[in-house]
């Protein structure tokens, strides 16, 4: 038996319970994983608040993401003791996933942890700092360099645009890191931010185009805040889109694309193809700086998942929080 997070829906409200599970009800799979650490995201927060249909089927074990060590594998890929990591792929919303202390997955779905992450460090990442790489990644292949000028990074001080703003800084760039929380500056600059603008500049009504500002920009709340940064874009700028923070709708004018030749880029990490997730990976483990990770990570215990979960929803959370689950396989 094993202890595990069960989101049950009898009827039109649901629950969510710490309960024991063992090997047999694990949905089918080829491999067998013992999950070290999971994390929470915002949308795992979805998931266990029932603010949004995340979960698909019932019951349901969340959790998007986990590391940790194959325990039994019909997959010719991976053996036991190898270190995996999992983001995304449906896992905790049609799959059973990683807040519990064992998961049964398609190999397929499983990324080797890379050298130099540890399984720990791989949850402090997790589908917000994966999807901030594939960002940075997605810029990179329509050519924007630190010559180009400043980046714009949305929702600066959440997961994913705290890791994104710790990448580009590394690398070189200048990044203008945009958050509602002024209270916040301090460790956005810590994380390498340049400069640090209060949400508001992002909010008003949308123009079709406005006085060019950034080079690129990184995008995690969609709906005006989007229609504005692509409106400030200079010429030939490139907006990395992601997420929807301040909601699905876009309102936008196509004048970016066709006067400035601007380039909305989309980016989904669930089902994005393997070799992209390998390449994501190793740029992590080679780019991002362990000890800013450690600064913008806090371990919640397993036990208060239920508990912090409705805190995303209120933007209320800072960068990222791991969720121990067997540390000692870490
Ligand atoms: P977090 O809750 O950690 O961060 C979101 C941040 O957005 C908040 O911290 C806040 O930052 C900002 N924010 C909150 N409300 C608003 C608002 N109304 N307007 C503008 N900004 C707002 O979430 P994550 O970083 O984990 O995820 C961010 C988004 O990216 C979510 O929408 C998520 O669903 C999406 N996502 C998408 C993925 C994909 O594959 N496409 C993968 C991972 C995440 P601040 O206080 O600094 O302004």
């Amino acid at each position: 038996m094993f202890k595990a997070i069960l989101i049950e829906k009898p009827e039109e409200t649901q629950s969510v319970s710490i309960t024991e599970l063992s090997d047999e009800q694990l949905p089918e799979g080829d491999v067998l994983v013992d999950v070290a650490y999971s994390t929470l995201n915002y949308k795992d927060a979805l998931a266990l608040t029932g603010a949004a249909p995340v979960v698909r089927r019932f019951p349901m074990v969340p959790g998007i993401d986990f590391s940790g060590v194959v325990a039994e594998s019909n997959h010719s890929d991976f053996k036991p003791g190898d270190r995996v990591v999992l983001n995304g792929w449906g896992v905790g919303e049609t799959h059973w996933g990683g807040l519990a202390g064992r998961a049964r997955v398609k190999g397929d779905w499983l990324v080797p942890l890379p050298e130099g992450i540890s399984a720990k460090q791989a949850m402090a990442i997790g589908t917000a700092g994966y999807t901030a790489m594939l960002c940075v990644l997605a810029l990179e292949r329509h050519g924007v360099t630190p010559e180009a000028g400043e980046i714009v990074v949305s929702g600066a001080a959440g997961g994913v645009g705290s890791v994104a703003v710790a990448l580009l800084a590394a690398r070189g760039f200048d990044v203008a890191a945009v958050t509602g929380r002024e209270a916040e500056a301090a460790y956005l600059r810590d994380l390498g931010a340049s400069s640090v603008l209060d949400r508001s500049e992002l909010t008003g009504k949308p123009r079709p185009l406005n006085k060019e500002r950034w080079a690129a920009g990184i995008d995690v709340a969609g709906s005006t805040v989007l229609a504005n940064m692509l409106s400030m874009m200079k010429y030939r700028g490139v907006v990395a889109a992601c997420g929807l923070a301040a909601g699905m709708d876009l309102p936008a004018s196509v004048a970016p694309f066709i006067l400035r030749g601007v380039t909305l880029a989309g980016v989904d990490s669930v089902m994005c193809p393997k070799p992209d997730r390998l390449a994501a990976w190793q740029r992590l483990a080679s780019d991002l700086d362990m000890a800013k990770l450690e600064k913008i990570t806090v371990e919640v215990p397993f036990e208060e998942v239920p508990q912090i979960a409705p805190k995303f929803l209120d933007g209320a959370v800072r960068g990222r929080i791991v969720v121990p689950v067997t540390p000692e396989l870490g």
